[in-house]
């Protein structure tokens, strides 16, 4: 590896060049969202401003901090990120940004507690489907983004592109997978792992079985008022390009789950 590349933060086009060079078959671009290294993350964290966070961290435009490749990788820990804020916030303006540290955290100790639950469904799904009646594989239409939903499509290309999406972002493109689309949560798990720039089999993959509803009480889903409610103008989400995402949540109901009671 070139010298400049180890020392020193480089752009994703530097890195993209380096890859050509010795990876000609590689595909993809590396992601320019991200610079590696603690003087980014710690930039991040100057920028965290919890109250803000608070407000608007469920809008896909909100004051998140995107430091989770960089706590993934252990370039900075959650304990660091947690004092720094204590030490500069109250705990009260602080505690909606704590409790998301605190659920990485929960998930990090199932995981050491349960390692079989990182793949294995902890719970039968509460959709009135049995694990049989879902797909095995991720069809190519949702690997290549084309499934003809205008909001899905941008969330796959903007995991595929920048290797990070939003929380709210990540519900709903797991949710289409497993509701929508009837696949197993564990295909949906697997390739949006092999994008993710944080992608950790604990935070990922039990928040996958959450969505399913293998490990809630309830499957997640959402509907396209509730992506206009918190994407703003980022997303095309007229109803023509959307709709098997449009309609109440008791129609929505009635057409993924037939087997369960009628909402
Ligand atoms: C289907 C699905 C898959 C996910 N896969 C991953 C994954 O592979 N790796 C990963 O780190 N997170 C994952 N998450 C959790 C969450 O989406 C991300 O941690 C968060 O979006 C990262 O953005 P941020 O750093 O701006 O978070 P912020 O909102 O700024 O939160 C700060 C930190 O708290 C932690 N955190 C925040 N929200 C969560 C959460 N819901 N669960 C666990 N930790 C959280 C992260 O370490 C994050 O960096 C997943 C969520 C879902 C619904």
């Amino acid at each position: 590896m070139p010298q400049n590349l180890l020392i020193k933060p480089v752009s994703g086009d530097e890195i993209s060049a380096f890859i050509r060079t010795h990876a000609p078959w590689a595909e993809g671009e590396a992601s320019a969202s991200f610079s590696g290294g603690r003087e980014a993350a710690n930039k991040r964290l100057k920028h965290l401003d919890p109250l803000a966070y608070g407000r608007s961290r469920n809008h896909l435009d909100g004051a998140v901090t995107q430091l989770s490749p960089y706590i993934r990788h252990g370039v900075i820990s959650p304990n660091t990120v947690r004092n720094a804020v204590l030490d500069n916030f109250s705990k009260l303006k602080s505690e909606r940004f704590l409790q998301q540290l605190a659920w990485r955290d929960y998930w990090q100790c199932l995981y050491m507690q349960n390692p079989d639950w990182i793949w294995n469904s902890v719970e039968a799904y509460k959709t009135g489907f049995t694990e049989n009646d879902y797909a095995d594989d991720l069809p190519s239409d949702i690997k290549n983004g084309k499934t003809g939903v205008a909001v899905i499509d941008h969330l796959i290309a903007t995991l595929v592109k920048t290797g990070w999406l939003h929380n709210h972002a990540r519900l709903y493109l797991s949710s289409y997978i497993c509701h929508w689309r009837r696949i197993k949560w564990q295909a949906g798990a697997r390739w949006m792992m092999t994008h993710l720039l944080d992608g950790d089999p604990a935070s990922n993959n039990l928040s996958w079985q959450w969505v399913a509803s293998t490990f809630a009480n309830k499957p997640y889903y959402f509907n396209l008022d509730n992506v206009r409610k918190y994407s703003g103008d980022s997303l095309d989400t007229t109803t023509d390009n959307n709709v098997e995402l449009s309609g109440s949540y008791e129609e929505l109901h009635n057409r993924l789950f037939p087997n369960l009671e009628p909402r």
